[in-house]
């Protein structure tokens, strides 16, 4: 599974695609520039430190 990362605030969120614009499923990254957007797996999450995952997001998926 792949997720989009904020990098300028730490926060996780689903993308909408996992190809191109990096937006994600609850909005919240409309209008952040791609620079501050990044693609992770699972496996890379874990080479971050203190990424919180977006409970609009998230919430509801069960295991999170
Ligand atoms: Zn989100």
């Amino acid at each position: 599974m792949t997720h989009v990362l904020n990098i300028h605030t730490s926060t996780l969120h689903k993308p909408v695609d996992e190809e191109e614009t990096g937006l994600a499923v609850c909005g919240s990254l409309r209008g952040v520039p791609q620079a501050r957007t990044q693609f992770v797996s699972e496996a890379e999450l874990e080479t971050y430190d203190g990424v919180a995952r977006c409970g609009n997001c998230f919430e509801g998926t069960g295991g999170y």
